[in-house]
């Protein structure tokens, strides 16, 4: 008996002894002392038993009370137990089990294998894989998905213990060896690091540059981005400030306001400019955001940034684009209409003077058009060049397309300043470009008409200043070109008469309103008539008679030249044909084209086409152009000259004198007659130079075999004196005024009989 058992049983004893000893007097006779004492063992054995007895029943008690913690315990473990057998047959499974796949614990028992829980898909890999688990499940565990009540798969981790059975019990309930399987839901933890992973994967593959520090600003991870637009790799960085990459392009300041807002909010956001690693400048666009610990302090800044540079470049060229006119460099349309609206602003509040000169070079279409748009376009870069120069910094200079420029001159006190100044400024601009421009190694001129107008006298508003001095460029053109004007309210009712004058006149030939006036063409030798000009006119019912030079530059602006031009040609070729019918057969009839009538390419098909109609000879009709015309496009004039004369009409060269007179291109041209202009007779008596510039021009002209005839004869000295010069023909009021035809014979024969 061992020592302890050996206490309990004496210990036992003594008690049932002191028990029999309080009940012995009652109980057992005194004198019967071998049955007492056999008695007495008996009650001893008894009581022992009993005690023993009670003994067991409390151990017993302990012993369920412990087994239900230990089924309570089995039951609520934080993971789900499986006790399985070889064959996967569920022995024992807990509460937290069931609750996992949402089963009652009735439900979930009455399913005997393990894998009527196991999701379907997975079957394969449980079956393949239980047999070699269950036999040595340490350092194994197998991810699964089982599947729920309803249906819906969880996902879960197995790993398991093997375990010998030990009572007999267990060996009849388990088998020699039974698996004991935790069972844990993986699927946050599986999110987690699905999470994770994707975390990383953006942080790798991102395009915009990430950067983490610790709180003390040291970076401890970079990503491939970083690397790509800093050129620093990884460990070149990491345990440095990210102030490695700093630009000094920004203030202390910059930064402080940057930490200061982190500090407060969280994060920053914005622009800054970095340095990559070979030097270079970069901006880049950039967020930094704090993490912050449990405890709210700030344990890591995650940068994250884009480099913008290349973008802001971009920008910067789409504004300049938007902004500058790519051929000269100078503000476009839309910077000049915001630099002058600026100007009107900052006039209005100081009470200042601004001029705005609208620029438009002369016969820029015409050099455009025959030299190209290469040498077109260097005159034009030429020109932006010259007028910058003749301005100061602060003025703005632009160009509105095509020939047309805009200056804006500002800052100016008083309305005499101003004027004062525009006139010098428009002045130096008028005389700078008129000297020669060297374009790809040859030199051209060019001439610009300017108009201005002032604020606040000629508009409060960008549109009125523009329009006033648009007006005033126009008046310009009108006033021969290569000149500046001012812009006047007389413009704006001549602008006004202008365009109701171009309205009436696309409906003057269908009216009827144009006449025809004839002026004869007289021999001074011979006073007789060798023929008429026609003249045309235009009676306006509301305007009466309004003479050719107020409405064909009109009609040459909108091309209702070439109608006006054929109606006259008939007109004046079938006057001509009644003339001759009447017994007059060797007049000639002088018809004027304009430079616009003389381009057109079919002319000469129109001018056969009347003289057919007519039935005309071609040497009875002469066409006067003037110099200008001529000179305007010499290869295309030269042209139409030889097809004209091929054709057998004459061709006057009209006005001379007064254009650019070369007389060397006279030798080029098949002409046959010189008009000289009425501006040299009108003092040809009295001005020795007219008569000088007359008598070469009678000289050059006879030497070339060329008829003459002189305009604007007034005076009978005059034809003496042209006569004597041995001028041939000559017109003017002392013959006859340019009238109807029915006016014409008589006059001309009241002249013939005073005269000759
Ligand atoms: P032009 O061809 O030089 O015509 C001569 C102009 O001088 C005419 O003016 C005529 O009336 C004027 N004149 C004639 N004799 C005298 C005189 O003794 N003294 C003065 N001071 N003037 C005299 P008009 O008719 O007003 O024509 C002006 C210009 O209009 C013409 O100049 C011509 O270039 C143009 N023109 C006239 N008719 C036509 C036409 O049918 N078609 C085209 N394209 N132009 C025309
Ligand atoms: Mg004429
Ligand atoms: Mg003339």
């Amino acid at each position: 008996m061992r020592q302890k058992d050996a206490e309990h049983y004496k210990a036992l004893r003594e008690q049932a002894e002191s028990l029999i000893a309080m009940q012995k007097e009652s109980v057992i006779p005194p004198d019967q002392t071998e049955i007492a004492r056999v008695f007495h063992d008996l009650t001893v054995y008894q009581i022992e038993l009993e005690m023993q007895n009670e003994q067991l029943r409390l151990t017993q008690a302990e012993l369920l009370g412990a087994q239900k913690n230990i089924d309570q315990l089995f039951d609520l473990a934080p993971v789900g137990y499986l006790i399985l057998s070889g064959k996967a047959e569920i022995l024992r499974s807990n509460r937290t089990l069931h609750d996992l796949l949402d089963y009652h614990g009735d439900e979930f028992n009455n399913r005997k294998y393990f894998a009527q829980f196991v999701y379907t898909d997975d079957l394969i890999i449980f079956n393949a894989r239980y047999q070699a688990f269950f036999k040595r499940p340490e350092n194994k565990r197998i991810e699964l998905r089982l599947q729920k009540r309803q249906g819906s798969p969880v996902l879960v981790e197995l790993s398991g213990r093997l375990v010998k059975s030990v009572t007999p019990q267990q060996i009849i309930q388990y088998g020699d060896f039974y698996l004991l399987v935790n069972i844990v839901d993986i699927s946050a933890r599986k999110q987690l690091e699905e999470e994770l992973r994707l975390a990383a994967k953006v942080f790798e593959n991102s395009d915009e540059g990430i950067l983490i520090t610790d709180h003390q600003s040291r970076i401890v991870k970079v990503n491939p981005a970083f690397t790509a637009v800093t050129g620093y790799e990884a460990d070149e960085v990491i345990g440095k400030s990210p102030a490695v990459l700093k630009s000094h392009k920004h203030s202390p300041e910059f930064y402080r306001q940057m930490w200061n807002k982190i500090n407060r909010e969280g994060s920053w956001q914005g622009e800054i400019w970095n340095r990559r690693k070979n030097g270079d400048f970069y901006l880049e666009c950039l967020s930094i955001n704090a993490i912050t610990d449990q405890f709210g302090r700030a344990s890591h800044f995650i940068g994250i940034f884009s480099d913008i540079t290349r973008r802001r470049h971009d920008e910067q060229q789409i504004e300049i684009m938007a902004h500058y006119d790519a051929l000269t460099d100078l503000p476009n349309r839309v910077l000049f209409n915001e630099r002058l609206k600026h100007s009107i602003v900052r006039a209005t509040r100081h009470k200042q003077w601004i001029s705005v000169l609208f620029l438009d070079l002369d016969r820029f279409k015409n050099l455009n058009d025959t030299l190209g748009h290469f040498i077109g376009d260097l005159l034009l870069q030429g020109v932006a060049k010259r007028l910058k120069a003749c301005v100061r910094e602060s003025d703005t200079v632009s160009r509105f397309g095509g020939d047309e420029f805009m200056i804006v001159l500002s800052d100016f006190e008083d309305e005499q300043t101003v004027t004062l100044h525009t006139a010098e400024i428009a002045k130096k601009i008028l005389s700078e470009l008129t000297k020669a421009f060297d374009l790809s190694g040859n030199k051209f001129m060019t001439t610009t008409s300017i108009g201005v107008a002032f604020f606040p006298k000629d508009g409060h508003s960008v549109a009125e200043l523009m329009k006033n001095a648009d007006t005033a460029m126009y008046h310009a053109k009108g006033q021969g070109r290569n000149n500046y004007q001012c812009y006047s309210d007389d413009m704006r009712e001549q602008a006004l008469t202008r365009s109701t004058l171009e309205n009436d006149l696309r409906s003057a030939l269908e009216n009827q309103e144009l006449v025809l006036h004839y002026q004869p063409v007289v021999n001074l030798q011979t006073a007789e008539i060798v023929g008429f000009e026609a003249l045309i006119r235009w009676r306006h019912p509301k305007r009466g008679l309004i003479p050719p030079d107020q409405f064909i530059p009109i009609a040459e602006e909108t091309g209702l030249i070439t109608d006006i031009g054929e109606w006259v040609l008939h007109s004046a070729c079938r006057q001509l044909k009644i003339w001759h019918g009447a017994g007059k057969s060797t007049l000639k009839m002088s018809v004027n084209l304009s430079a616009r009538q003389f381009m057109q390419h079919n002319l000469v098909e129109i001018i056969k086409h009347v003289l057919e109609l007519n039935a005309l000879e071609p040497h009875y009709l002469e066409l006067e152009i003037t110099e200008t015309v001529i000179m305007k496009n010499m290869n295309q004039t030269a042209k139409m000259l030889k097809n004209l004369q091929h054709l057998g009409v004459s061709i006057s060269l009209d006005d001379f004198g007064t254009g650019y007179s070369s007389l060397t291109y006279l030798k080029l041209f098949p002409v046959n007659i010189l008009k000289i202009d009425r501006s040299f007779i009108r003092d040809i008596l009295e001005a020795n130079d007219d008569k000088v510039i007359v008598n070469s021009i009678i000289a050059i002209a006879q030497h070339m075999r060329l008829n003459i005839i002189t305009e604007g004869i007034e005076r009978p000295e005059q034809v003496h004196y042209l006569k004597s010069q041995g001028c041939q023909f000559g017109q003017g009021y002392l013959f006859a005024m340019p009238c109807i035809a029915e006016e014409c014979l008589f006059s001309v024969k009241d002249f013939s009989q005073e005269n000759i």
